[in-house]
């Protein structure tokens, strides 16, 4: 895992700048995943999609504070080349200037929850909200096996969710299969997962969604990769259990 460089944002609120951390390289070795594709990766950190400012706490999407500036957090050249040595002096200046910048916040759900009822907020950034709100109300499912029901606003924003999913033309076919799934909506979510051509990389996570939803089950589950997956839904279910 390698820091890649470090963004300076500015604010369009208070026109402060602050510093955004990176990730050059990640992998996910020993990651778990989920249908809701959400993962869990040890050498993947989540970097918070929705940020906020550190001098006057406006919170927005990353993208929603403009990229001004930035430098190499580590300036790597192999050893004895000199041909870089300028490029590497004119960074650390850079660096040097941006000492004292503090770096962007992390936000919690109840600021993503009033950020996404924004009257102005644009469609894209309403889906990371909400996004980020599914996979967090599903945190307290991932390890159970128990039916945990969906709270009142839980709905709303998923099925608020699948509406800006269906209107929108980003890849997001398989991500609307199981929030139709998990709203209960089995037989729209199977009628999705059916007449789309999955490549191979979905294709495992839209058999596993298409199960659950032929069994009725609308709860969050781990996906694991497995050579022969002819194996019986209530397998399939007990992988939610797995690593309690
Ligand atoms: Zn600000």
């Amino acid at each position: 895992m390698l820091p890649g460089p470090t963004i300076i944002r500015k604010c369009k609120a208070c026109q402060g700048l602050f510093k955004q951390r990176t990730l050059a390289s990640g992998n996910t070795f020993g990651a778990r995943f989920w249908t809701d594709g959400a993962i869990d990766a040890p050498m993947l950190p989540n970097s918070s999609l929705i940020v906020k400012c550190p001098h006057c706490e406006a919170v927005d999407f990353l993208g929603g504070f403009e990229e001004v500036d930035w430098f190499y957090t580590y300036f790597v050249t192999p050893f004895g080349d000199t041909s870089r040595d300028a490029e590497r002096e004119a960074n650390a200046q850079k660096e040097l200037y941006y000492q004292n910048t503090p770096y962007a916040l992390e936000s919690d759900p109840d600021e993503w929850r009033d950020y996404t009822r924004r009257a102005d907020l644009p469609a894209d950034s309403e889906m990371i909200g909400r996004l980020l709100l599914w996979r967090f109300g599903n945190d307290s499912r991932r390890h159970t096996d128990l039916y945990v029901p969906m709270s009142v606003d839980e709905h709303a924003n998923l099925s608020r969710l699948a509406e800006l999913f269906a209107s929108s033309d980003t890849d997001g076919a398989l991500l609307l299969a199981e929030i139709y799934r998990e709203l209960g909506r089995f037989s729209d979510a199977i009628a999705l997962l059916e007449k789309t051509e999955w490549p191979k990389s979905k294709r495992q996570a839209a058999e596993i969604i298409k199960a659950l939803a032929k069994a009725d089950d609308p709860q969050v589950c781990e996906i694991q990769e497995r050579r022969n997956w002819e194996f019986h839904i209530e397998y399939r279910r007990a992988l939610r259990r797995a690593g309690q």
